[in-house]
C-alpha cells in the first residue's frame, strides 16, 4: 500500500488554502519506520515558505475568515470533525504507517482529533469579556481577542492529537495557523488541512509547512509576523523556541517531556491498577509525554506488582503497525539509538522482563523490546531521565512520605497518579505532587478533549486542551469609557 492509495499524490505545503511546491523546491524523503522503506517525498519548506504561510495567515485576518461570528467559525470546525470522523480508517492507515503506531491506536488518535473539532466548534462562541464595576462616570468591559497568527510546532508522536487540541482551539478564537509538523510523521497534518479546505474554513486560515526544525521550525519560531507559539516537543527544543520567540516578545506554550510516576500503595486495588501500570508505559512504543516510566510500590505489595506486571510484560507483542499487536516501532533508527544507550545504562540492573519481537517483524523496521526494570534507585539515570521508549523502572518505597519525595524528585512534572483506597491520602497527593494532571485510581481518565492539559519545571508551561486552552489562544482588551 502506497500514500497515493490512501491519500496524496505528493505531499507539498498547504499556504493560502492551496498546494504549492516548497520555494527552492528541496525534499525530504518520509520513513515507514515499520519497514525501514521510504514512503514518499515530503516538501522541505523553508524561510520563504514559513514566509508565504505567515503572510497568507495575516491575509486571512483581513479576509473572509476576520469576518466571521464566532458560531460561523464554530460551525465550519464542526464540519472538519464530520469529515474526519468519515475519513477515520484512512486517517488511521496513513497514521499507522507514518508514525509505525498500531492501527488500533491511531484510529483512536483519528476519532480524539474529530472530537477535539467537535468540542472546539461547540466552545468557539462560549468565552466573552465580561463588564467591570468602575468608578462613576465609567463604563468599563473587555473583549476577548485571537492573537493573531499563531505557530504549531509539533512532534510525530501524536500529529493528530496535538494537532486538535492546539490548532483546534486556534482556530475557534478566531486565529489563523502556520503548522509545522514534524519531519518524520506530517501526512495526517497535510490530510488535516485537505479537510479543512473541503469543509470550506477559509483560504490562510490554516497553512501547514513540513520541513526540518533547524530550517522550517525556527523560522516560524523567530518571525516577527507571528504572534503566538505553541510548542510541543523536547526540552532542549523548547528552551530554543522560547528564546526566538522572546525576540519579539512573542508568547510560547512549552508541552515538553515528562518522567510521570504512578504511586501504588498496600491498600490498592491491584486488580484494577494492573492494565494502567503497564499501558502507561508502553503505549505507542513509550513514546508518549506523559507515559508512565516509573512505578513506585510500597513494600507491602512490591513482590507482587512486580511479579504480575512481569508476567504482562511477557505477553507484549511487538511488530509492524498494520499487524496491530500491542506495540509498534520507535519512529527512528536514531530514536532506538537513544532507547538502547538507555538500555546499556540498566546492564548491571535487575531486569525483571522483556516484551518478544515476532518472527516476522521486517528487519529495517526500528523494534525495540518492553523492558521493565527492578531494584533501581531514584537517582539512577533510568529513573530521571526522559526515556522516550517502553522501557519502565520499579521502584520501592516505604510511606507516604518517601513516596512523595521519590515522584516529586525529578526535573519533570507532567503527570502522576495514585492508587489507594485512602481518601484522605488522594486528597493529601492531589496537593502535594508537582504535577499538571493528578489522576486517583487511574491513568489519564481516557485521555478526554475536555481535560486542560500541561506541566510544570521542564515538562513545559501553559494549558492546552479543554476549555482552558482557549484562554491561551486569545488575549483581552480593556475598554473604559467616560461618559460622564
Ligand atoms: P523535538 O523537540 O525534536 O521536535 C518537535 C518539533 O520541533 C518538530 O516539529 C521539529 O521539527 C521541531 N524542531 C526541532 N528543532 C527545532 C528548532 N531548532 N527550532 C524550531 N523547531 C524545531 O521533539 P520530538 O523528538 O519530535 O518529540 C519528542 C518530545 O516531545 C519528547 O520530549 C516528548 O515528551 C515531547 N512531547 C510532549 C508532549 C506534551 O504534551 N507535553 C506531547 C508529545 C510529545
Amino acid at each position: 500500500m502506497s500514500i497515493q492509495d490512501i491519500w496524496f499524490d505528493t505531499a507539498l505545503c498547504f499556504i493560502g488554502g492551496a498546494w504549492v511546491d516548497p520555494a527552492e523546491g528541496q525534499t525530504l524523503e518520509l520513513e515507514n519506520p515499520s519497514t525501514g522503506d521510504v514512503i514518499c517525498l515530503i516538501a522541505r519548506g523553508q524561510q520563504d515558505d514559513i514566509d508565504r504561510a505567515v503572510t497568507a495567515a495575516q491575509e486571512a485576518l483581513q479576509g473572509p475568515w476576520a469576518r466571521m461570528t464566532a458560531p460561523e467559525r464554530g460551525r465550519i470546525l464542526a464540519r472538519i470533525g464530520q469529515l474526519v470522523l468519515e475519513n477515520a480508517d484512512r486517517l488511521a492507515r496513513l497514521e499507522a504507517m507514518d508514525v509505525g503506531k498500531p492501527l488500533k491506536q491511531a484510529k483512536a488518535d483519528a476519532l480524539a482529533l474529530a472530537r477535539y473539532m467537535e468540542f472546539y466548534g461547540g466552545a468557539a462562541d462560549k468565552l466573552h469579556g465580561h463588564t467591570i464595576p468602575y468608578l462613576d462616570g465609567y463604563t468599563v468591559y473587555t473583549l476577548r481577542e485571537p492573537h493573531g497568527v499563531t505557530g504549531h510546532i509539533i512532534p510525530w508522536n501524536y500529529p493528530m492529537q496535538i494537532i486538535g487540541r492546539s490548532v483546534g482551539a486556534a482556530l475557534a478564537m478566531g486565529n489563523a495557523a502556520v503548522l509545522k509538523p514534524a519531519e518524520e510523521a506530517c501526512l495526517t497534518a497535510l490530510a488535516f488541512a485537505d479537510l479543512a479546505r473541503q469543509a470550506g474554513l477559509p483560504e490562510g486560515a490554516l497553512n501547514v509547512v513540513p520541513g526540518l526544525g533547524i530550517e522550517a521550525g525556527a523560522a516560524l519560531s523567530g518571525h516577527s509576523g507571528v504572534n503566538h507559539i505553541s510548542f510541543t516537543g523536547s526540552v532542549g527544543v523548547g528552551k530554543l523556541i522560547q528564546r526566538l520567540a522572546s525576540e519579539h516578545i512573542v508568547p510560547v506554550t512549552l508541552e515538553l517531556g515528562g518522567k510521570s510516576p504512578q504511586l501504588v500503595f498496600d491498600d490498592a486495588d491491584i486488580d484494577a491498577a494492573l492494565p494502567f501500570l503497564v499501558n502507561a508505559g508502553v503505549q505507542n512504543a513509550g513514546q508518549t509525554c506523559s507515559a508512565s516510566s516509573r512505578i513506585l510500590v510500597q513494600r507491602g505489595v512490591f513482590d507482587e506488582v512486580l511479579d504480575r506486571m512481569a508476567a504482562r510484560y511477557g505477553e507484549l507483542q511487538v511488530g509492524p503497525a498494520m499487524a496491530d499487536l500491542d506495540v509498534g516501532p520507535l519512529i527512528s533508527a536514531r530514536q532506538k539509538e537513544v532507547v538502547e544507550g538507555f538500555l546499556a545504562h540498566g546492564a548491571s540492573l535487575e531486569k525483571a522482563a522483556q516484551g518478544q519481537i515476532v518472527d516476522n517483524a521486517p528487519a529495517d523496521g526500528h523494534y525495540v523490546a518492553p523492558t521493565l526494570f527492578a531494584g533501581v534507585s531514584p537517582g539512577h539515570i533510568l529513573a530521571q531521565e526522559e526515556i522516550f521508549g517502553p522501557v519502565q523502572v520499579v521502584i520501592p518505597f516505604d510511606d507516604e512520605a518517601e513516596a512523595l519525595s521519590i515522584a516529586n524528585g525529578t526535573q519533570f512534572g507532567l503527570v502522576a497518579s495514585v492508587w489507594s483506597r485512602d481518601g484522605a491520602r488522594q486528597m493529601r497527593l492531589a496537593k502535594a505532587l508537582r504535577s499538571g494532571q493528578v489522576f486517583l485510581n487511574n491513568y489519564g481518565a481516557g485521555g478526554g478533549v475536555e481535560l486542560p492539559f500541561g506541566g510544570t519545571g521542564l515538562s513545559g508551561h501553559g494549558r492546552e486542551k479543554g476549555f482552558e486552552a482557549l484562554y491561551g489562544f486569545s488575549t483581552l482588551k480593556t475598554v473604559a469609557a467616560l461618559h460622564g
